[in-house]
């Protein structure tokens, strides 16, 4: 599959987005920032689901300061959402954050950008600046008379322009709109246009079963262009939920690389075992397994062996049994009892095998 390698590589931290072709996964807390400890909780949650990024929000002093305490707690870069108020972001700076998305268009005076880039150039803190269909500025609603791609991209090219006039090119962009065909026509003008890396979301979504069809529709065509070096799933739900729909999204397009993968029938009358909880439990297990395993689950072997010899391991249902098999050949039959334990070690087997190649 294209993937639009040739934007500028950008360091948050110790990862790199943009000039390959890894598409990073990015979410962001609920709690309050500067209850540390809830904070810590959730970002330690979120990375054991496959966060790479995590945000925070930093509304006010108190979550400003609490950015060193949380940096020391957790592994992956931290990134502080920040609105207008530049002092917030050089206490965030200073506090060690490893990316500010803030808009230098609506900081205010020259002086206070000034500030602020001069910080995260001294540090190599990169700058997102987040251009949102649901405020942009009123000059350019002014011009074209609602949210539009163009405007969104006149929007974005100012404050590009800042950050650019005073030497900083650590940038990237985000183009978010709730509107999923506005959203995927101001990203496609935007990766015509610059040659930053670009983060993607459709903004608010919805709630974990619309949110997840909205996202996935919206970053799945972008990502089918080889759109995008970064995705965040914007939920009502558990952040937790926002990583699981991005790794199985990124999974879809073949974009993540180290995780497994989940076949399963939609089960019909030939059906001869618990199909749906066993799919569900094995969904579950192998969600941090960090090798590129695929596993099948069948209803039955009328189909089965066949329907997924694709599949490096795999059960298909037989009265009282489960047939186990590997790419296609039957290995051996297990009693309906122990399919879901059999299963799981097998697929231990495989990720044991490949964390040691
Ligand atoms: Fe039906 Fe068997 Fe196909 Fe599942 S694998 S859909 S149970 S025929």
């Amino acid at each position: 599959m294209y993937h639009r390698t040739e934007t500028r590589p950008v360091k948050v931290g110790n990862i790199q987005i943009g000039g390959n072709d890894q598409v990073v996964i990015q979410s962001m807390t609920t709690t309050k920032t500067h209850d540390v400890k809830a904070t810590v909780a959730e970002i330690k949650r979120l990375e054991e689901a496959g966060c790479q990024i995590v945000r925070v929000a930093c509304p006010d002093m108190r979550a400003a300061e609490a950015i060193a305490d949380i940096k020391k707690e957790v592994k992956i870069p931290l990134v502080a959402d920040i609105h207008f108020d530049y002092k917030l972001a050089l206490k965030a700076i200073e506090g060690g954050i490893d990316k500010i998305r803030i808009n230098p268009g609506n900081i205010g005076r020259r002086e206070k950008v000034e500030a602020v880039v001069k910080a995260a150039k001294e540090r190599g803190i990169p700058i997102r600046i987040g251009v949102n269909a649901g405020s942009l500025e009123k000059r350019i609603l002014d011009k074209y008379g609602y949210p539009t791609a163009d405007g969104m991209i006149e929007s974005a090219k100012h404050h590009v322009g800042i950050l650019e006039d005073l030497g900083f090119e650590d940038i990237i962009i985000s183009m978010k709109a709730s509107d999923v065909r506005l959203a995927i026509e101001a990203y496609q003008k935007a990766a015509a246009t610059f040659r930053y890396p670009l983060h993607l979301g459709i903004t608010e979504s919805g709630t974990l079963f619309s949110g997840t069809i909205k996202s996935s529709a919206g970053l799945g065509a972008l990502l089918a262009m080889g759109i995008g070096n970064t995705v965040r799933i914007s939920l009502s739900a558990d952040p937790v939920e926002e990583v699981k729909v991005a790794r199985e999204l990124l999974k879809a397009f073949g974009l993540a690389a180290n995780a497994a993968t989940l076949i399963s029938c939609p089960t019909c009358g030939r059906i001869e075992i618990d199909l749906i909880s066993i799919a569900n439990e094995i969904e579950e297990y192998i969600a941090t397994v960090k090798a590129p395993i695929k596993v099948s689950v069948l209803g039955c072997a009328v189909n089965g062996p066949g329907e997924a010899k694709e599949a490096d391991i795999g059960i298909a249902g037989a009265r009282g049994e489960g047939l186990l098999f590997r790419h296609g050949e039957i290995v051996r039959k297990i009693p309906e009892k122990d399919m879901v334990a059999e299963l799981k070690k097998e697929i231990d087997k495989l990720a044991e095998e490949y964390y040691r190649k």
